[in-house]
């Protein structure tokens, strides 16, 4: 296979690589000092709204989203190695350009799958940054790895469906933007293709949009990775749903479709979210020698943040992600 860029790839390559060196890297202190300076651990700070209007002035924009009605229109292969250059600054650039987990995700699922009254409420807003969603699959009490697993209850009540259940690790759900929650349960818990012969196991599963402000939704806690809980950048959420009831309406797709769903969001997701990591060799861990971490940059780029000294990254500042 051909991996050379085209010259869409080539030109937006340069686009970005310019915006990081002329905007992104320098922000990043401002970033830490604003970050420091907040009282809530949670609240992301103004300077990436300027850096999300200039990237938009600048036509560096929703460049995940193939379908050009709503997006670049880019192609995997297109859009992979942009993916890789927005990773040099994990915690800004891939927001800044309106490229970050797990918006993007969620964004392609509406578009895919979402009826014409969600992509009007939800997901025009997520794609002018205004907001953020999370994506509510893993639970506690099951082994998620395999979804059909999953347990939450999504049942239907006249014209509205009820949902139980427990969710976590739902990322992004502690920014306080985090507007609505994409919920994976289960609306026919009986299908079972050893019994019935149409209704397949993996027919089981639908998914529902929960605004966050819905009676019976209560963030219980922000998780832990490691130690680090991922502040500022939206955390990872345990989420109680208790007889919440949201319009019928709000369900994606049709009943029984929300394994596929799944399947379809994570596919191209999860690999433009690894190319994004994939490079933490040329960007912040560049300059792991062994030492002191203060910051971001590689060592070529801004000295004064490099690793320096001894010690361990420090669990809960700007920087303390561990991949
Ligand atoms: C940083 C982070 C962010 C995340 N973000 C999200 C998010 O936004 N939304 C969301 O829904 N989830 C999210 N997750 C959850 C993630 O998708 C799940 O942790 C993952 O799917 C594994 O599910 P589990 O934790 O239930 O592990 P389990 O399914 O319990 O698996 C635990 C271990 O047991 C093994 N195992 C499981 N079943 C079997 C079996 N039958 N036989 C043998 N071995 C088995 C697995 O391979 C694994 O090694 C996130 C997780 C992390 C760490």
């Amino acid at each position: 296979m051909d991996f050379r860029y085209d010259a869409r790839t080539q030109e937006l390559r340069e686009k970005l690589s310019a915006f990081l060196d002329e905007c992104v890297y320098p922000a990043e202190p401002v970033h830490a000092e604003q970050v420091a300076a907040a009282g809530d651990p949670w609240a992301r700070p103004p300077v990436l709204a300027e850096l999300k209007a200039e990237a938009r002035r600048r036509g560096l924009w929703n460049l995940f989203l193939p379908d050009p009605r709503y997006g670049a229109g880019l192609t995997n292969l297109q859009y992979a190695p942009l993916a890789e250059l927005t990773g040099r600054s994990p915690h800004l650039a891939p927001e800044a350009i309106n490229c970050a987990a797990p918006d993007t995700g969620n964004m392609e699922l509406l578009a895919e799958f979402g009826s014409e009254a969600q992509r009007e409420r939800w997901l025009k807003p997520l794609l002018d940054g205004e907001i953020r969603s999370a994506f509510c699959m893993t639970e506690p009490e099951v082994a998620s790895s395999d979804a059909t697993n999953i347990a939450t209850r999504i049942v239907r009540d006249g014209d509205s469906y009820v949902i139980n259940g427990r969710k976590w690790w739902s990322s992004g759900a502690m920014d306080p933007r985090c507007e609505v929650f994409i919920v994976m349960g289960k609306t026919d818990p009986g299908a079972d293709r050893h019994r019935h012969r149409h209704r397949h196991r993996h027919r089981q599963q639908s998914m529902i949009l929960v605004p966050r402000d819905t009676p019976g939704v209560t963030v219980r806690r922000g998780m832990t990775v490691y130690g680090y809980t991922d502040a500022p950048y939206g955390g990872h959420a345990e989420i109680d749903f208790t007889d919440v009831r949201v319009p019928a309406e709000n369900l994606v797709g049709a009943e029984g479709a929300g394994f596929a769903i799944a399947q379809a969001r994570l596919g191209p997701g999860a690999s433009t979210t690894a190319c994004g990591w994939s490079a933490w060799p040329s960007g912040p861990w560049s300059c792991c020698a062994g030492g002191r971490w203060t910051g971001w940059r590689s060592a070529g780029r801004s000295p004064s943040r490099a690793w320096s000294g001894s010690g361990s990254p420090s669990p809960g500042s700007a920087s303390s992600r561990p991949g």
